[in-house]
């Protein structure tokens, strides 16, 4: 099954005008893989900037949106708004969107549901903390996570990335063992083939995230349920090129 690899960047609440410039500039000159999909998740006030001065090879998203259209949502970005400047995805359900600002699944479920029907491309993170998994809850909390996402993703899964990022590797130089991140990937196919559909199952992309460098992205790219990396701190640096040709 041709899963192709696709590699994201999160920006998060990063950089200034030189330093995002210096990013893509970084990134034109690669060279990237062409057999990779690379979409780089920029802060929204950037999003028009960015995706102005980006090549074409290279997708630009949205780190968060709301669930509706439009309306008195104040500090809040659609979908369409996304669209309208002309980027194409999305990332949703973030794991310091749900700590943080204390999205639920049913708030993600939404956004992601609305996101689809607009037509943006979404990445959908889910992933357990390090309580969790010590409490042996790995599995039921991502199963939790995906089972939300059923009914908002409907038939659309061509247009969803599933992002694991376990929340204690995130940020914390402490990545999962490949071996940690291939047996998530693999049980969360094997419980899609039960819930949602052995196509499903076979055809989605499973990005692993939770400090992905250059030093370990080769070792996790060889797993053969990782289907490419959302990059937090390491897509800053030049060495997001690297982590993007992880699979050469
Ligand atoms: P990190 O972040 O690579 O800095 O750990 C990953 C993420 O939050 O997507």
């Amino acid at each position: 099954m041709g899963r192709k690899f696709v590699v994201g960047g999160n920006w998060k609440m990063n950089g200034d005008k030189k330093q995002v410039t210096e990013i893509v500039e970084t990134l034109k000159k690669g060279p990237l893989d062409p057999n990779v999909e690379v979409v780089v998740g920029v802060p929204a006030i950037y999003l028009e900037y960015v995706q102005s001065i980006i090549p074409g090879n290279i997708n630009v998203a949205a780190q968060n949106c709301w669930k509706v259209a439009k309306g008195a949502f104040t500090g809040e970005i659609s979908p369409a708004m996304i669209k309208d400047i002309g980027a194409n995805w999305v990332i949703l359900g973030h794991s310091e969107r749900r700590t943080i600002f204390g999205e639920k699944d049913e708030l993600v479920a939404e956004k992601v549901a609305h996101a689809l029907e607009n037509g943006l491309k979404v990445i959908a993170c889910i992933g357990e903390t390090l309580e969790e998994r010590e409490a042996g809850k790995t599995e039921e909390v991502v199963f939790r996570q995906t089972k939300a996402l059923l009914p908002a993703i409907g038939n659309n899964w061509a247009n969803v990335v599933l992002a694991y990022e376990p929340v204690w590797a995130i940020g914390t130089g402490k990545t999962a063992s490949p071996q940690q991140a291939q047996d998530v990937h693999a049980s969360l196919r094997t419980w899609l083939s039960t819930n949602a559909s052995a196509d499903v199952a076979a055809a989605v992309r499973i990005q692993y995230g939770g400090s992905v460098t250059a030093a370990n992205a080769k070792e996790l790219a060889a797993c053969p349920d990782i289907d490419g990396f959302l990059v937090g701190g390491a897509s800053l640096k030049p060495e997001f090129i690297d982590i993007v040709n992880a699979t050469q």
